[in-house]
């Protein structure tokens, strides 16, 4: 935490560029995000959607060769996936909208990280290393994340001075240089003629992101999903993103039974259920609604989330994948066309939430996609261009049934991201995010649960045991679920569960009563979090 930034702005955009530097297989101007930001001053929060864009050229057929879809790894290391940077706008429409200061100085602490470089950690090393096959068919990768030719030793030294060089220029030219300047022109050269090896065997495709199509990006400043929980008012990223409206309508679903007063078994039953649910509705209506009729309002309506929860039985689990219902007509316990499958989505990225003295928070979730986006370095600039076109359906996920996620020129793909502040009586409550594709919506969820239903500190509640259920046929759970007393009785309910070592990696801040701020993060999941109270001073 910052204690002498005087806006949301001036408190977020330091870490992330850092993070930028520090987990650049997940961050990075390379990338994009979901930033939703509470001002102090006016009490409103507001959010910006940083998501990376499809090239005008692009559309349905943007992962088909032949008619036939690209096998996933191979579209993942392409050009094919990278899709338009929103990152390093965002930052910038931040800063412009509510920073107060400039973006040369508030990139200046990640610049120093960049040029003195950091220390590798166990997780940095195991990122790298899972993704040394692929660093080690680009240059440009190579020299920067497998220097000796492997990665690097944990306690060692990583220095990025490229990227210190890049956010230097950026500082300087401002983001014009990207949308459309020189960093651009390179940027379109990486895309349109991947930089590999000519000793490598990997075949790698081209995209065809141009200088129009950096010149065209736009961050959207929108509304923020928000739905009354409780007495809290929980407030999320809009589409494109299916966050907010995903674990909005989970937890209107949940309003209905009272979860502190439930046996942990039914707790946990309730919330699989309800996630379910929303996952059921997500997959077949949420999309980018620059172009796709996405029905957000009624996604989040009581009267919808009560004809949805009427599914729900106590004594046994609902099969997947659920058939979605119709928003727009909600009827009890019914639905509209056949289910939907799930299409893939792994387990990457990151989150940053802040806050400071003023009472200013945000919850930021940045990612390249994949964790090491799409393998590709922008030489001489220190930064990995993401995959997150991937984020797309390849074909209609089901036969016949309208998929709101194909590609499209300009297109946004569907976004899992959850970026979540909860504030009551108009007042920070606390705030919370997390990594991991589409099991961020679940961790979220959890999260929120445990910190508002089930009488667990913040810490706890992200430190708590996770299960995922997203309309698959099994409900990932971790080891630590596993182990409950609860999975054996959740099982003769009839979910179903199948291990999963680690779901998310969630952060949070709260406000506590006296006025100070409490930070949290992970105890143990991806190598233990990282959350400090810079200043502990008193409210002002
Ligand atoms: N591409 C993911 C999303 O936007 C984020 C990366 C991940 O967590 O896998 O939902």
């Amino acid at each position: 935490m910052l204690q002498h930034a005087a806006t949301p702005a001036d408190a977020a955009v330091p870490p992330a560029a850092a993070l930028g530097v520090t987990e650049p297989y997940s961050a990075g101007i390379g990338g994009g995000g979901y930033f939703v930001s509470y001002d102090a001053r006016t009490g409103r929060v507001q959010t910006l959607d940083g998501r990376e864009t499809a090239p005008l050229s692009a559309d349905s057929s943007l992962f088909l060769e032949n008619g036939k879809p690209l096998p996933f790894a191979d579209a993942v290391t392409s050009g094919r996936s990278v899709g338009v940077p929103g990152t390093a706008a965002t930052w910038a429409q931040a800063l412009r909208l509510w920073g107060t200061r400039s973006l040369g100085e508030v990139l200046r602490p990640a610049e120093r990280i960049a040029d003195r470089g950091f220390v590798v950690d166990q997780t940095f090393q195991d990122q790298t290393a899972l993704n040394a096959a692929r660093f080690q068919d680009f240059p440009a990768t190579r020299q920067l994340f497998l220097p000796d030719g492997k990665p690097p030793a944990v306690g060692s030294m990583l220095r990025n001075p490229d990227l210190a060089a890049t956010y230097r220029e950026l500082g300087r030219s401002g983001v014009d240089a990207l949308y459309r300047g020189d960093l651009g022109a390179d940027i379109v050269r990486t895309v349109q003629h991947p930089p590999v090896d000519p000793a490598a065997t990997r075949v790698v495709r081209p995209g065809r992101l141009d200088a129009g199509d950096l010149a065209a990006y736009r961050v959207r400043e929108q509304a923020p999903t928000h739905v009354d929980y409780r007495g809290y008012d929980v407030y999320s990223i809009a589409p494109s993103s299916s966050g907010g409206t995903t674990v909005g309508e989970a937890l209107n679903i949940l309003s209905g039974s009272d979860l502190g007063a439930l046996d942990s078994t039914q707790y946990y039953h309730r919330f699989l259920e309800a996630s379910r649910i929303a996952f059921a509705d997500r997959g077949r209506w949420v999309g980018d609604p620059r172009f796709e009729d996405v029905p957000t309002r009624q996604l989040l309506s009581e009267p919808y989330a009560a004809s949805r929860a009427c599914l729900i039985s106590p004594d046994h689990a609902l099969t997947s994948p659920l058939a979605p219902g119709d928003p727009r007509h909600p009827a009890d316990c019914a639905s509209s066309g056949p289910a939907v499958q799930e299409t893939y989505e792994g387990p990457n990225t990151t989150h940053l939430t802040v806050a400071d003295r003023w009472g200013d928070v945000v919850s930021y979730t940045l990612t390249i996609e994949q964790t090491g986006g799409s393998a590709i370095t922008v030489p001489g600039r220190g930064f990995l261009l993401n995959n997150e076109l991937t984020d797309f359906s390849f074909v209609p996920s089901t036969p016949g049934v309208p998929d709101p996620n194909l590609p499209g020129p300009g297109k946004r793909p569907r976004s899992s991201i959850a970026p979540t502040i909860v504030l009551k009586d108009g007042e920070p409550a606390f705030a919370t995010g997390s990594p991991g594709g589409a099991t961020i919506i679940t961790t979220v969820l959890q999260v929120l649960l445990g910190r508002i239903d089930r009488g667990l500190s913040l810490e706890q509640a992200i430190a708590a045991p996770r299960a995922s259920q997203r309309n698959l046929a099994a409900a990932d759970a971790e080891p630590a679920f596993l182990a409950l007393p609860d999975a054996a009785r959740l099982r003769a309910l009839g979910q179903v569960l199948a291990p999963n070592p680690e779901i998310g990696a969630a952060t949070g801040i709260e406000r506590l009563p006296d006025g100070r701020w409490l930070a949290a993060s992970e105890p143990v999941r991806r190598g233990g979090g990282a959350a400090a109270v810079v200043h502990p001073v008193g409210a002002q």
